[in-house]
């Protein structure tokens, strides 16, 4: 790389010029997936027959809303599904993920999650740590938990057992790792426990949480055996273009259920005024392939990078990967801080403030961020993350082209090693 406009240390950029060379194969890789993906979108932008109409604006009750009702047909084909919602109304994905929820559960019902304690915000919509009003829990919905192995897989006899003791509505899945180090999961894996469930409980409804892993291999949850699947648009599917919002997508008369959750009863997915949003939606999820693409090779190269400046890092560079989510694992208090410091500098967006750790409402202990992104909070950006704490784990995720994400990823080892903290 050439030097031109940052100070990176030249042992730096010697490292940086191997590790390219290096990750070649894996970069091919991530080609090939986005090439099929692209493809996959392109026609069914063209099967829909998308036009300019689509683009327009709807305001009000948002009847016949052709550009909202052509893109939900367009995301069931993406998806393999055979309806969908998605729509800027949806406020994140936990409130996506809680439409879903409430959309198919009914009290005294029972709900499976297969993949151990689901990541941190359903917490509260499940209501089962402690109380919490208006949960699942509060609305007489019964959670169980299957929790993962010693490995962080999935406990397949466990399972097993857990859906033959008793009758459940729901089987969850989440797909990605979230914030813990258990590997995130592939479609193969999750096609395997869409077997067990339909084995053993062939009416129990199969859910996955599908956030970071939209278009990371050529198969979607849909695909391979899941009957409902919910993501963020600030996040893969919404290609970095979406300024929200959200999607579910699976079975036809599950959306409908959703679809009467999102909206109303009886009314469900043939309101919802899109205010302008619908071009963007369309572009986002356009995008989306692509960007994932390049979300993925920033991931494989900071991977890379950092094992070969001595730190842990999961998954491993040459790894295959089920999600758009890298961990690397700083060791210590001091390179964390650096390393967020390093890669809130390289953001397009707030690269002159500096990241501190504060106690944020709802964790345990102190949480550092870099994020500087077009969209708040939109995790496709290039982003880091990390509780302080052992093994003071960074993840980073995002990324919206390679050579962005490349000089984030660089400044981070940069500031590290300005602070005296890396040895090359
Ligand atoms: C991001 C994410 C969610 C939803 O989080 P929001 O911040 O509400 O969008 C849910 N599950 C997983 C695994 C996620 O990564």
């Amino acid at each position: 790389m050439e030097n031109s406009f940052f100070n990176i240390d030249n042992k730096l950029l010697a490292l940086d010029n191997e590790i390219i060379n290096e990750i070649a194969n894996q970069f091919k890789q991530i080609d090939e997936i986005a090439q099929y993906n692209q493809q996959k979108v392109l026609s069914a932008f063209i099967n829909n027959r998308v036009s300019e109409a689509h683009l327009g604006i709807s305001t009000g009750y948002g009847y016949d809303d052709i550009g909202r009702e052509t893109l939900e047909k367009l995301w069931a084909n993406c998806m393999g599904a055979e309806d969908s919602l998605i729509r800027h109304n949806f406020v994140s994905g936990t409130h996506t993920l809680t439409v879903a929820l409430f959309g198919i559960l009914r009290p005294n019902d029972k709900m499976l999650c297969l993949t151990g304690r689901p990541y941190d915000t359903l917490i509260g919509v499940l209501g089962i740590d402690k109380h919490v009003d208006g949960s699942l829990t509060d609305f007489g919905v019964k959670y169980n938990q299957v929790e993962l192995t010693e490995n962080g897989l999935p406990d397949e006899e466990a399972i097993k057992k857990a859906l033959k003791k008793d009758t459940y509505k729901v089987a969850y899945i989440q797909r990605s790792r979230g914030y813990s180090l258990r590997p995130s999961l592939s479609i193969k894996d999750i096609e395997k426990l869409c077997k067990i469930v339909k084995e053993s409980s062939p009416d129990t409804i199969i859910m996955v949480d599908n956030c970071y892993g939209e278009f990371v291999e050529k198969q979607e949850p849909t695909q391979v055996g899941a009957d409902l699947i919910a993501g963020s648009l600030i996040k893969n599917p919404g290609g970095g273009i979406a300024p929200t919002g959200g999607y579910i997508a699976g079975k036809k008369e599950l959306i409908e259920k959703c679809a009467f959750r999102l909206t109303a009863p009886g009314v469900g997915k043939e309101v919802g005024a899109t205010l302008g949003h619908n071009r963007e939606l369309y572009m986002g999820v356009f995008a989306a392939p692509h960007t994932v693409g390049e979300a993925l090779k920033t991931a494989v190269y900071c991977a890379a990078l950092f094992s070969r400046l001595g730190y842990t890092v999961t998954p491993k560079a040459n790894e295959d990967r089920a999600d758009i989510i890298q961990s690397v694992i700083l060791g210590n208090r001091e390179n964390l801080i650096a390393f967020c410091k390093g890669m809130q500098s390289g953001a397009p967006v707030d690269s002159f403030v500096s990241p501190e750790p504060w106690a944020m409402p709802g964790y345990d202990d102190e949480v550092i961020m870099a994020a500087g992104s077009f969209t708040l909070g939109a995790s496709i950006e290039l982003s880091a993350d990390a509780p302080l704490r052992e093994p003071f784990a960074a993840w980073m995720q995002g990324g919206l082209n390679f050579h962005s994400g490349q000089m984030g990823v660089l400044l981070a080892a940069q500031s590290m090693l300005e602070k005296g903290l890396l040895t090359i």
